[in-house]
Formats: C-alpha cells, sequence, structure tokens
C-alpha cells in the first residue's frame, strides 16, 4: 500500500470521535495530523487501524500534559526501568506516574503478538482478547523519551 493511499483512509474525525473527545483542528496543533498517522509503518499492519488512529491522537494531545508531569515528577532511571516491567507486588502511585512518563511514541508501538494485527480472534468471530480489537500494544522501554 502506498502513503498516498493509505492518507485516504484516515478518517480524521471519526477516530477522534472513537474515544468521545474532541480535538483541536490539525492546523492548530501546528502539524498534519493525517499525515503524521500514515508516516507511522505499523499502522499499514493493523487490519482496522481505527483504534490505534484514535490512541495515536489521543498521545500526541496528551503530550504537553504528560510533559508538565514530567516536571512535577521525574522519576530515577530505575523508576523508569520498573515502570516497564511486570509487576509481582502492589505497585506506588508513583510508579504509575514514571509508567506514564515513560511510554513511548506511536512509533515504537508493536502489532499485538497474538493477533498479528487482524484485531480478532483466531476464528475471526470476536475482538482480540489481547488488544481488545486494537490491532497493537502500546510500549514503554523503561526510560524518558525526549
Ligand atoms: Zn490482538
Amino acid at each position: 500500500m502506498d502513503d498516498e493511499a493509505l492518507v485516504t483512509e484516515v478518517k480524521p474525525d471519526a477516530a477522534d470521535k472513537a474515544d468521545g473527545e474532541s480535538s483541536p483542528p490539525a492546523e492548530s496543533l501546528g502539524f498534519d495530523k493525517v499525515a503524521w498517522l500514515a508516516s507511522l509503518p505499523i499502522r499499514t499492519q493493523i487490519d482496522d487501524p481505527t483504534i490505534f488512529d484514535a490512541d495515536a491522537r489521543l498521545w500526541q494531545r496528551c503530550q504537553p500534559l504528560v510533559r508538565a508531569l514530567a516536571e512535577v515528577y521525574q522519576p530515577t532511571s530505575k523508576e523508569l526501568k520498573r515502570s516497564a516491567e511486570p509487576q509481582y507486588s502492589m505497585p506506588t502511585f508513583k510508579h504509575y506516574l514514571a509508567g506514564l512518563i515513560g511510554m513511548t511514541d506511536p512509533s515504537h508501538w508493536e502489532i499485538c503478538p497474538r493477533c498479528q494485527g487482524t484485531c480478532l480472534t483466531p476464528d475471526h468471530k470476536n475482538p482480540c482478547l489481547s488488544c481488545e480489537g486494537a490491532g497493537y500494544v502500546p510500549r514503554h522501554d523503561g526510560r524518558r523519551l525526549a
């Protein structure tokens, strides 16, 4: 699929409304949302990128808030690394904050290992049980990205 064909498949308004949030017009964000989404390689590997598009846009809209949060709470490298690991005990509030601050941008998100981007169960009758039909999994690599 070439980029031009992909761009025509991005549905700015429908995806933004999918999460119940309104969003500012693309031009007020200072970049072309449609082109940005189309540039994310993983998007072409997801059979139905509707949820991915909505989540990627939500990630984008949250970045000013995450940067502000990171000014209030600056997790150490160890805290960031621990927040990316599976938990075997009750995490603290700081653990969750470090997890949010350490989330990677959508260009690092990966195809769901269970459905391989089909977004469906193997019988194709229900949304994938791992990604809930999103077709991708977000990444947290244990360090803060600039
Ligand atoms: Zn899945």
